[in-house]
């Protein structure tokens, strides 16, 4: 069994459609994909009507969430898409990133880079727009060579001169609103540290109290010693240790399956999970 519980589809910022992501998934020999777009689960509908035979489909999202002014993302499964607090938590976020992302276009602008806000709109098409979209144009315009250049303190990584904070939620509140819609959670790559400041070992064990149920630890932004370090915190702390690629398309570099959840793992996560069951494909459209 092969089980990626981490991608990302044009739900957000991924370059596959949830159609294209699940047909990929299954061509790169999966046999569970997870869809877990950014604030979002738009991608869902598309994804279990495309859902090839032999792969089985996880629904998720991944909520942007924040403690002591660190971003850090938490990963959501099997939650009822429909319970009303936890949507409207999602929602909130997700359109809080339109004035934001309009926001970085006018900083960007004000550093003498003629990029606007209908080109970025184009690029996010209906995902729920961040900043690889941003990035995107960035590409686009020759600023840049890739995405990912353009996560520095010049232009959109924390801090830098274009960025702008979204509205992100408390990751204890996020717990709770994902429990109370019947899914299970998991802290998406916790020690993914080129991305910025990373969440203390103790706030981490403050969340496993609280009711967190894993840690992502297998991940391409954790080096070796770093997912031996998190496998053993996750063992202290009686967390479930996951493993994911985080694909996002032709935007990163990491492929489907690169990194996978271990059979075991991934079944007492559905166990857990009472808001949704894991949809099996029957050989879509
Ligand atoms: P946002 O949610 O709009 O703040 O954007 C965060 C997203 O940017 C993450 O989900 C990643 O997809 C992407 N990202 C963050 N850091 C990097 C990086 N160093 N290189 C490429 N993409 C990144
Ligand atoms: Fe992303
Ligand atoms: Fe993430
Ligand atoms: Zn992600």
């Amino acid at each position: 069994m092969r089980i990626d519980l981490h991608c990302h589809s044009t739900a957000s910022d991924g370059t596959d459609t949830p159609a294209e992501l699940v047909r990929n998934a299954a061509a790169a020999g999966l046999d569970v994909v997870a869809l877990t777009d950014h604030d979002t689960t738009r991608g869902h509908a598309e994804a279990i009507a495309a859902l090839p035979a032999g792969l089985t489909l996880v629904t998720g999202a991944e909520l942007s969430c924040r403690i002591d002014g660190i971003s850090m993302h938490m990963l959501a499964y099997l939650f009822d898409p429909e319970e009303p607090a936890l949507l409207a938590e999602r929602e909130l976020v997700r359109d809080d990133r339109v004035p934001r992302a309009r926001a970085m276009v006018a900083r960007i602008q004000e550093l003498g880079v003629p990029v606007t806000w209908e080109q970025v709109a184009r690029i996010a098409g209906d995902g729920s727009v961040g900043r690889p979209h941003v990035a995107t144009a960035l590409v686009e315009l020759g600023v840049v060579p890739t995405v990912s250049d353009a996560f520095t303190p010049d232009w959109l990584a924390d801090g830098g001169r274009a960025f702008v904070e979204k509205h992100e939620t408390d990751p204890f509140e996020a717990i709770r609103l994902i429990k109370g819609a019947g899914g299970v959670a998991v802290f998406a790559h916790p020690a993914a540290s080129k991305r910025g400041r990373t969440v203390p070992e103790s706030a981490i064990a403050k969340m496993a109290a609280a009711g967190l149920d894993g840690l992502e630890v297998d991940h391409m932004d954790h080096d070796p010693d770093t997912r031996v370090r998190l496998r053993g915190l996750a063992g202290e702390l009686g967390l479930l240790a996951t493993g994911s690629s985080d694909y996002h398309g032709s935007r990163k570099t990491v492929a489907l399956g690169e990194y996978t959840t271990d059979p075991e793992v991934y079944g007492e996560i559905t166990r857990r999970a009472t808001g949704a069951f894991p949809v099996p494909g029957t050989g879509g459209a």
